[in-house]
């Protein structure tokens, strides 16, 4: 079943962007993921196309306006999951990206100038999600990195299907943050002449022993980096 993402846009140029290629852009390309996006502006009603106004209670900036988002919404096929782009969000982590992989499709709205009117968020049960603490001129790129991280778990989009499993923060990893890498040459001299050698375990052969100390340097990493993924 094709994956699909309703975007609720004023740039719905923007799309597929850096999706279009490589990977997620094959997967595009096999239909394994589908998408549409939909200018927001086609459903404003003056002639200047207006899709914002001023916010009640003053301050600066303007704010996208509930009853044009409306209509665009609801002009698209319902999905289970409606989410906001939003640095107010609960933060994208693998689990949600896990989970909206598996959802049978999401809409998603992408912010501009403020934000939008916080009634269309509460009357349409809008998720909002942030992809940090920092804020962006507008959620099509926040849409874009949550995007790439669902569809490269879809099935087939991916050539070796074990890969996820055990990746960063995956069930695969206990959560973990994933162990470090190593390919040949065996023994690497730099141009100033440090030599760096490949840990002698992982050129044993003995898989038993690979495995702990992989298990061990991920330990090791989460808990000098990220010890709140240990609790
Ligand atoms: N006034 C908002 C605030 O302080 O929370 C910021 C608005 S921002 C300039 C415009 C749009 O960018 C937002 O409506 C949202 O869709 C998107 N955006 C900005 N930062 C984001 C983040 N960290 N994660 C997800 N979306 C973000």
């Amino acid at each position: 079943m094709t994956w699909h993402v309703n975007l609720l846009t004023l740039f719905p140029e923007m799309f597929p962007g850096p999706l279009g290629q490589t990977l997620a852009g094959r997967a595009l390309e096999k239909g394994l993921w589908s998408f549409n996006a939909v200018n927001i502006r086609d459903f404003a009603e003056d002639k200047h196309k207006t899709v914002d106004d001023t916010p009640f209670g003053g301050g600066a900036g303007m704010v996208m306006r509930a009853d044009i988002i409306e209509k665009a919404l609801l002009s698209l096929p319902a999905t289970s999951r409606r989410i906001y782009m939003s640095p107010r969000g609960h933060a994208l982590n693998q689990r949600l990206v896990e989970e909206l992989s598996q959802a049978d499709g999401i809409t998603v709205l992408c912010g501009r100038y403020e934000g939008v009117d916080q009634r269309v968020l509460d009357a349409y049960n809008f998720e909002e999600v942030s992809i940090g603490d920092y804020v962006l001129s507008g959620g099509e790129p926040a849409a874009m990195i949550m995007m790439d991280a669902c569809i490269r778990l879809l099935p087939g989009v991916m050539g070796n299907e074990e890969t996820p499993s055990e990746e960063s923060f995956s069930r695969g990893a206990d959560g973990l943050l994933e162990y470090p890498h190593y390919t040949r040459p065996a023994e690497w001299t730099t141009q100033d002449g440090r030599i760096f050698a490949v840990p002698e375990v992982l050129r044993s052969g003995d898989h038993g022993k690979v495995a702990k100390w992989r298990k061990e340097q991920s330990v090791l990493l989460t808990k000098a980096r990220r010890p709140d993924l240990l609790k």
